[in-house]
């Protein structure tokens, strides 16, 4: 593939997939940018947490969104002009960017936004619904998935070493219940598109999936 041309690589898939890291790491290898767009909705989530505005007060969540910037600088998230990387993985935050993010007039905005990151440069895209509704026309669409034990497992360790008090069982339960809102939300439900390849990540390491995807994209 020459260097000049412009594509997409989108990534969907449920919490805790390794898709954001296998993300990182075909982006690194590529030369190309990483656009992660969970990282929009936690942004977001965050900053409604912080304002203590109730997820079903609509009125207030148009409110904060009309007035908030949010943008990647160096593959980095900023909310109005901070960066928020350090406060965005709490499991507080994940919950309510998964409430937030099943709000239409909130996807419809980010989704803007999303698209207009990845139309002038080649990107490697993840979230829920890049391969549908944001770059539907994406040369390269996958999803990536892990059992929800595993997923947890990943999950848990991570929390661990970043010092969070918390057990397996309760991770687990919290990526059912994120999940469950994917998966059943009316605004973009978390599924699979037709047309994007499935990867189950489990007992495969971060490697031997960037390998693949990487393959596939310089083979073409
Ligand atoms: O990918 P991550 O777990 O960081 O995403 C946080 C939350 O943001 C998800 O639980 C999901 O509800 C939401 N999300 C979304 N659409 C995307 C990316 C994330 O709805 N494209």
């Amino acid at each position: 593939m020459s260097n000049k041309e412009v594509f997409q690589i989108a990534i969907d898939g449920p919490s805790g997939a390794g898709k954001s890291t296998v993300a990182k790491a075909v982006a690194r290898r590529l030369g190309i940018e990483y656009i992660d767009t969970g990282a929009m909705y936690r942004a977001l989530g965050l900053k409604l947490l912080e304002r203590g505005v109730a997820m079903d007060d609509e009125e207030a969540v148009r409110r904060v969104l009309a007035e908030t910037e949010i943008d990647f600088r160096a593959g980095s998230i900023f909310l109005d002009g901070q960066a928020v990387e350090h406060l965005i993985r709490t499991p507080e935050v994940s919950m309510a960017a998964s409430a937030c993010s099943a709000l239409p007039f909130v996807r419809e905005k980010l989704v803007a936004l999303q698209q207009q990151l990845g139309a002038r440069k080649s990107v490697v895209m993840d979230g829920r619904d890049i391969c549908a509704v944001v770059f539907p026309g994406a040369r390269f669409k996958y999803f990536i998935t892990a059992s929800d034990e595993e997923r947890a497992r990943r999950r848990y360790l991570e929390l661990l070493e970043k010092g969070e008090q918390t057990t397996f069982e309760e991770v687990l339960a919290a990526i059912r219940a994120r999940d469950h809102n994917d998966m059943t939300r009316a605004a973009s439900p978390l599924v699979r598109a037709a047309d994007a390849e499935e990867i189950d990540t489990t007992g495969m390491s971060i490697d031997q999936v960037t390998d693949y995807i990487c393959a596939q994209v310089c083979g073409r």
